[in-house]
């Protein structure tokens, strides 16, 4: 079934508390290349499988995202970051102090990265982050792999810091919703990029 002013299939996600039965449905659901909405100490996100091109383009469509406009991918830790980018100096001393966190890092791609290339919109960069909510730390381990995940609501609209609010204007567009109460710091991460030779502050945040 489709919605049918926009062609976007319908998933009608189920809201869950997070239990472990939750999170083994959720990693079924990443495997598949579906949609799980989650908390993080920031904002609510719109996950997939970040190695996985048709997962990725789903998260697009279901925001009506333009794909020139990159995602970040969230990692259990610096070490697994590190798979995916290269890092220097500053990269490691900021990742040292913040993560994990609400900081994002912008860095070059590391060669043979697993990443999708439509994550970063074809960028030779890639926004990167590891989250310390608990929630979405129990959702990464329990996937096994990276999730791109922007915040969970339509392009334009406000970033959603409960699941409620997420469940007004997505539900029926994800396959699941995974509840964890309000996020405790409300705003989006701070994005900081390191790839020109004086860092940039791409967006102040949490
Ligand atoms: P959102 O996913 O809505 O929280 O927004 C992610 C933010 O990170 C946006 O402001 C993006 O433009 C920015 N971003 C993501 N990837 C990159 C990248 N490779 N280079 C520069 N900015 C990026
Ligand atoms: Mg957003």
């Amino acid at each position: 079934m489709t919605d049918t002013a926009s062609g976007t299939p319908l998933r009608g996600g189920r809201i869950r508390k997070p239990d472990a039965a939750a999170y083994a449905q959720a990693a079924g659901i990443l495997r598949d290349g579906g949609l799980v909405v989650f908390p993080t100490e920031t904002v609510y996100g719109l996950g997939a499988d970040a190695t996985d091109d048709k997962a990725v383009a789903a998260i697009f469509e279901a925001k009506g995202r333009p794909r020139f406009n990159p995602l970040i991918v969230h990692f259990a830790d610096r070490a697994a970051a590190e798979e995916a980018v290269v890092f220097d100096e500053r990269a490691e001393r900021l990742a040292e102090r913040l993560w994990p966190g609400a900081l994002t890092l912008v860095l070059p791609r590391a060669a043979g990265s697993a990443i999708s290339p439509l994550t970063s919109a074809g960028l030779d960069t890639l926004a990167i982050r590891v989250p310390g909510h608990h929630v979405t730390q129990a959702l990464i381990a329990a996937g096994a792999r990276p999730i791109a995940a922007p915040s969970a609501n339509r392009s334009g609209a406000v970033s959603p810091t409960t699941a409620a609010h997420v469940a007004e204007s997505l539900r029926s567009r994800v396959d699941m919703i995974i509840d964890g109460g309000p996020c405790p710091i409300g705003i989006e991460s701070t994005v900081v990029d390191l790839t020109r030779p004086e860092p940039a502050l791409l967006r102040p945040g949490g």
